[in-house]
This record gives C-alpha cells, sequence and structure tokens, in this order.
C-alpha cells in the first residue's frame, strides 16, 4: 500500500468540510477526500436556506430562545451561544467566499420557516441555497494552490494508534487503497445517514460512514436516537425523495388531508408551522386513518415559480403544477441530530481526530433542530475546527506498523439488496413512531445482517453499525422528546431532561 503525507485531511465536500479547508487558510497543505462528485451531499441538497440574526427586529438571543426552545432541554447552551452570536460574521464570510445571498429593496430578503418567531431565513436564488453556497465554496477552493480536491475517494478506516489519529486508509478514484497520514489532524466532515432509512430526503452518500468510522475508531458517539422526519417530501416514489422546503409553508401553503380539512388546526396552535416532530407526527397519525396528505400552495398563485425554481420545475416534472394542484407529501427521514461528541472547538475524545457538520454533535440541536440551524451550525463550527487544528504543533511520525488493509470489494446489486434491506427495517421498526417491541425486533434483524453481509461490503456495513447504534439509543431513552417519539413512554420526562445517551 503506497503511503502519502499531508498537513490536515478533510473528508467531505459539504458545507462542513469546504468551510474547514478554506478558513485554515495558509496554514498548511489540505487533502480533501469525498466518496463521490465533489457536489454529492446533503449541502448541495438544501433548499429553503440558512439561518442568521441579520434582520432589524432579530437579534442573537431571540435566535437562541427558539433554537433553544425548539431542542426541547437537550441543548447545549453554550454551544447555542456560539452558532447565534456567529451567525451574522459567518454569513459576512459566506458572501465574501462569493456566495450571493437574496436581497430586498431594503437588504436582505428574509423567510420565515416553522418554529422561528421571525423571519431570518437567507437564501440563494429562492430555493437553491445549498447549491449557492456549495458552488461558491468549491469555486474558492479550486482556487487555492495548498487545497487539493479528490472526488470518488472513499475513506474506509481512521488510523489510531495510542489514542491519537494519524491518518486514514482510503480507496482512491482507481480503486487503489493508500494509507494518508496528516501532520495536523484529520477532520471527519461526513454528513448524516438518512440512507439508513427507507424515505428519506438525503443523498445517496449519507449511509453513515463517519459515525462508523469514528465508531470503530474509539470515539464517542452521543444522542443518537434523535432523528428529524421532515413532513413534506414530495410523495412520488424515488430515492431520495424530493423536498418541498418548509419555507413553501413559510409563505402561506398549508397541509390538508384528502377530505379537504386544514388538520394541524387540530394538532398545534402553531399549526403549519410547528416543529418538525409535531407535524410529522400529525401528518402519520392521519395517514393510520387512511388519510392521503397534501400541501395546498396555491394561495402562492404565480409567483411560486419566481421564489421557488426548482421545487416549481421539480413539481412541473412529475405532472404537477403548485400553483393549481395540490401537492401530495409524506414525512421522511431528514436529518439527525446526534453525532460524534465533540467540544466547541470540533474536539473529539481522539486526539487529532476532529468533527464538524451534521456528523458531529455540537449539542446545538438538543433533541429537535430548529430549521435551516444547520448550514449555519456545518460553516460556524468549521471554522472553529479549523481554527484549533492549526494550533497544534505537528505530529511527528512514528515508525508505524500499517495493517495490509482487506481488499474492498462489492457487487454493486448485492450491496442494493442489502441497502433496502437495512432502510425497510429501519423504518419499519425506528421511524416517526416507536415502540419498545419494535425497536427490539428490529435490533434482532439488524444483527442478523451483521453476521450476514461479508466484510467487503463497506458502505452497508457502515449502515448497520450506524443503525444498530440508533436502534440501542432508541431503546434506552424511554421517553418522548423532539425527534425521538415513543407511544409505549409518549410523555417527556423530567428525569430524562439533560441526559444524553453516550455509546
Ligand atoms: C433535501 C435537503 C434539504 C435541506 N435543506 C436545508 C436547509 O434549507 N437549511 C439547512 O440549514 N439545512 C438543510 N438541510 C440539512 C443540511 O443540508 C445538512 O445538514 C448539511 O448540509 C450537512 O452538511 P455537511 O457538510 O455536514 O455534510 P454533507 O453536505 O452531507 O457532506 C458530506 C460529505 O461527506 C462525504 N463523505 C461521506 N462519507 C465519506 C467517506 N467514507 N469518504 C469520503 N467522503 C465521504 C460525502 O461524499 C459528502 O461530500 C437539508 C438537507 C436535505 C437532504
Amino acid at each position: 500500500m503506497s503511503m502519502v503525507q499531508t498537513d490536515y485531511i478533510v473528508i467531505g465536500s459539504g458545507i462542513a468540510g469546504l468551510t474547514t479547508a478554506l478558513s485554515l487558510g495558509r496554514t498548511g497543505h489540505v487533502m480533501i477526500l469525498t466518496k463521490a462528485k465533489q457536489e454529492e451531499s446533503n449541502s448541495w441538497r438544501a433548499q429553503g436556506g440558512i439561518a442568521a440574526a441579520v434582520g432589524e427586529d432579530d437579534s442573537p438571543i431571540l435566535h437562541q430562545e427558539d433554537t433553544l426552545r425548539t431542542g426541547v432541554g437537550l441543548c447545549n447552551v453554550e454551544s447555542v451561544n456560539m452558532l447565534v452570536q456567529m451567525g451574522p460574521n459567518t454569513i459576512d464570510k459566506l458572501s465574501e467566499w462569493g456566495t450571493r445571498f437574496d436581497r430586498s429593496d431594503d437588504g436582505w430578503s428574509l423567510g420565515r420557516e416553522g418554529s422561528h418567531s421571525v423571519s431570518r431565513i437567507l437564501h440563494v436564488t429562492g430555493d437553491s441555497t445549498g447549491a449557492g453556497i456549495t458552488s461558491s465554496l468549491l469555486e474558492k477552493v479550486h482556487e487555492q494552490s495548498n487545497i487539493q480536491l479528490h472526488p470518488h475517494t472513499v475513506v474506509q478506516e481512521l488510523i489510531v494508534r495510542n489514542g491519537i489519529c494519524h491518518g486514514v486508509i482510503m480507496m482512491d478514484a482507481e480503486r487503489k487503497q493508500q494509507v494518508l497520514t496528516a501532520r495536523k489532524g484529520v477532520i471527519l466532515a461526513t454528513g448524516g445517514c438518512g440512507q439508513v432509512f427507507r424515505y428519506t430526503t438525503n443523498d445517496l452518500v449519507t449511509t453513515g460512514d463517519g459515525f462508523a468510522l469514528a465508531h470503530r475508531a474509539g470515539a464517542k458517539l452521543v444522542d443518537m436516537e434523535f432523528i428529524q422526519f421532515h413532513p413534506t417530501a414530495l410523495a412520488v416514489e424515488q430515492n431520495p425523495m424530493f423536498l418541498i422546503s418548509e419555507a413553501v409553508r413559510g409563505e402561506g401553503a398549508f397541509l390538508v388531508n384528502d377530505l379537504g380539512e386544514k388538520f394541524m388546526k387540530r394538532y398545534h396552535d402553531w399549526e403549519d408551522l410547528a416543529p418538525r416532530d409535531v407535524v410529522s407526527r400529525s401528518i402519520y397519525t392521519e395517514m393510520q386513518q387512511g388519510r392521503s396528505i397534501y400541501l395546498d400552495a396555491t394561495g402562492i398563485g404565480d409567483s411560486f415559480p419566481e421564489r421557488f425554481p426548482k421545487i416549481f420545475r421539480h413539481c412541473m416534472k412529475h405532472g404537477i403544477d403548485p400553483r393549481t394542484d395540490l401537492i401530495p407529501v409524506t414525512p421522511a427521514t431528514h436529518f439527525i441530530m446526534g453525532g460524534i461528541q465533540t467540544d466547541l472547538d470540533g474536539r473529539t475524545n481522539i486526539e487529532r481526530l476532529f468533527a464538524c457538520g451534521e456528523v458531529a454533535c455540537t449539542g446545538v440541536h438538543g433533541a429537535n433542530r430548529l430549521a435551516s440551524n444547520s448550514l449555519l451550525e456545518g460553516a460556524v463550527f468549521a471554522q472553529r475546527v479549523a481554527d484549533s487544528v492549526s494550533a497544534l504543533p505537528d505530529l511527528l511520525m512514528q515508525e508505524i506498523n500499517f495493517p495490509e488493509y482487506v481488499h474492498d470489494y462489492t457487487d454493486p446489486e448485492q450491496a442494493k439488496i442489502w441497502k433496502n434491506e437495512i432502510r425497510e427495517i429501519m423504518w419499519d421498526h425506528c421511524g416517526i413512531v416507536r415502540n419498545r417491541e419494535r425497536l427490539e425486533t428490529g435490533l434482532v434483524h439488524i444483527r442478523q445482517l451483521r453476521d450476514k453481509i461479508e466484510r467487503g461490503f463497506f458502505e452497508c456495513r457502515n449502515m448497520l453499525i450506524t443503525a444498530q447504534i440508533i436502534l440501542e439509543s432508541a431503546l434506552a431513552r424511554e421517553e418522548s422528546r423532539g425527534g425521538h417519539y415513543r407511544e409505549d413512554f409518549p410523555e417527556t420526562k423530567d428525569k430524562w431532561a439533560e441526559k444524553h445517551h453516550v455509546i
């Protein structure tokens, strides 16, 4: 196996990975490894926007209050404070790096989303915020000679010796295995794990690799039971499912069932802009009674194509005209609040291993994420990671015997079958509404699959590890809170407040 050395290894080319690389400035050589095309990420798919307290009627304190309330008692107040305080400067930084946020005559054009008490969502070309931000960051990265981006390069293992992360084992675009070591540190920015569930809005790359790599290396994972199900994915069979952004409800669209009832009135005072877990569960309840669910956006009328061009084009492709037709919707797995436990500088419990973005758990989301806070989290904590990793002295490379890694072989057809099996198990046993019996049965199925799936099926095995951790965490929390709902323990219990399940 050949061996290459660099200063920083960044794994992932979403907002967290790219912001880390750019924030490292010219402090050393950076290698960004990303397993598919450079733009294949959840960041690219993000639609609605990025939250920051930049409006006249807003303040970081108000943003903090909304975030804490939505997180239902499990947020880390210090992290949230960091997020909201750094929000406005981060928007300036992204603008400086080339993002052109939409503006109106009197300043920023700010949208409204569920659980936000004021309009504070910045967006790009209406509903292409993720692509807008990520494409500018990628452009900037390619301008910088000390940063190299390697697409189609899969990180298969972290190399940890004596509690220190030295580098990674990776498979490059020619399917050659290499050892890559880092003088400063390794940064995991591998995103979430939506693909572990059957119905998801997440990109195909989100097979939970980062959680599994970290777990195998001995890093702590926390709060993994908290999954956010987005209420309004377009109900057309596809993977990933296309998202109808919450910003559409922010502009006045509302949910109806096939009896024409505006049913959210029955479930929450904030109706269609209630927290996502409430809206998803309400839809689930309606569906259990045999109802089909639609989004009525006809009130937005002729301004729909201009305000939501991407959503408009996608709906029209499926023969749905949002100006006149009801849009069929269904909840889908969207985001994981838990992740690799980090401090405010993205440090994990393994020396020189850092994490940021969706794969990390800084504690900003608690039990439920406030809409549009995750792009912000990725960008804010990536800057902090860059500051702390660049301050480290160079690691003196010891003579390390790297084991020959078993060559990765995946039969794509067989991998697809295994993946679908895992996704079905998780959706059926660990979905929007959970209970002990279903979780235990899910665990049995996942453990059986672990015995069956051979080592070469890298992504499948990562999905299994991630699935098992989510199931075990969900079983352990005998209450309901935010994105974790147990029908056998429907109450939110004081004794579980501030309790975090660490694996
Ligand atoms: C459809 C959709 C819409 C959304 N809309 C919004 C929104 O409007 N506002 C908001 O704040 N949030 C939104 N989110 C959530 C948000 O997009 C994500 O939480 C955020 O972009 C995550 O960024 P990230 O950089 O951590 O990970 P990602 O952007 O997912 O990037 C992960 C990267 O890691 C790479 N990777 C993974 N495993 C490996 C491996 N083994 N080896 C090498 N590379 C690897 C991937 O290829 C990818 O490049 C949305 C999510 C989705 C799916």
